[in-house]
């Protein structure tokens, strides 16, 4: 059996505060999940993590009160924590006399999202993250499937579906798909029933608003009886799980945003290295699409080509 973790990165809302949406999943079998799990967390105990719910986006910011404390760099982890937290709460209290609400709610939901990073320098974030992404990258156990919807070119008008129902639809087939592929029916022909297949189990990011929209959408594609009259590998009760509580969907989480870095910013590093998990059939990668304009050159693109033989 394999456990496929869903998480989105961006939102699908037009036009939104991103150009894209991406839904990433990725698979282990179900017996890695513990190796992975500690893994992540042998990786997160290093740096102060251990326990805390990783959420890329929000460790990657650049906290503006760490420039303002001299020597931030040489203070240990407590006097970190200590200054930044000191700042913070000065902060805080100042922009409550400013009378201006919108701001200091936003201001206390920020220092609340990265109140577990703030003993970590900028480039200590950024090399734990690239570490986490390495670790991935290793794992030649593991599919990433992903759609990666650029929101200019999806026409609401012409198309059938939403961008959530899109994109949902999407990564679910291809890991049904790659499901087919890897059991051992498909593999040698023996038709000994149902007890050869690779079943998959989904599990979702138990954030609310997550949980509900894709709750909805499975009960929608019931109803509709597409979709999931077409899955046969899919076990059709989905799971949703506390991110706080397993280190994979922080990884799919992890996917997300370095899809949509990538195609938003260009940004190469963490991309190259979660890339190579992508589901691949003959070199040309299956599992991940870039839904745009087919005139698009970007690495997701060309490796669903096929390569020309000379
Ligand atoms: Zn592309």
């Amino acid at each position: 059996m394999l456990i496929c973790y869903i998480d989105e990165s961006g939102t699908p809302d037009i036009p939104g505060n991103t150009s894209h949406y991406i839904l990433a999943g990725v698979s282990i079998p179900v017996e890695k999940w513990k190796d992975c799990d500690r893994d992540i967390e042998t990786l997160k105990t290093r740096v102060g993590l251990a326990h805390q719910e990783i959420h890329v986006a929000w460790m990657l910011r650049r906290y503006i009160e760490q420039t303002k404390i001299s020597g931030f760099d040489s203070l240990d982890y407590q006097q970190r924590r200590y200054q930044v937290n000191a700042f913070r709460t000065t902060e805080l209290l100042r922009l409550q006399r400013t009378k201006n609400k919108p701001l200091y709610k936003q201001t206390r939901k920020n220092y609340q999202q990265t109140d577990a990073y703030v003993h970590l320098t900028y480039d200590e974030r950024k090399n734990f993250i690239l570490n986490m992404a390495r670790l991935v990258s290793g794992w030649g156990f593991a599919r990433l499937f992903a759609e990666c919807i650029n929101k200019i070119y999806f026409d609401p008008n012409r198309a059938k579906q939403t961008i959530d129902e899109q994109a949902f639809e999407q990564v679910v087939s291809r890991f049904e798909q790659y499901l087919r592929s890897i059991s051992p029916k498909a593999q040698s022909q023996d038709k000994t029933g149902d007890s050869t297949k690779n079943f998959g189990l989904l599990v979702h990011d138990n954030n609310q608003t997550v949980a509900r929209k894709h709750t909805l959408l499975m009960k929608k594609f019931y109803r509709d009886g597409t979709l999931w009259t077409d899955l046969e590998n899919i076990i059709e009760t989905p799971l949703f799980v506390d991110s706080e509580l397993t280190g994979m969907v922080q990884i799919a989480d992890l996917c997300g945003y370095a899809l949509r870095r990538y195609l938003e910013n260009g940004e190469e590093e963490l991309f190259d290295l979660l890339f190579k998990r992508a589901d691949r059939k003959y070199d040309v990668v299956v599992g991940v699409r870039h839904f745009t304009e087919p005139s698009c050159v970007c690495k997701i693109c060309r490796a669903h080509k096929k390569p020309t033989v000379i």
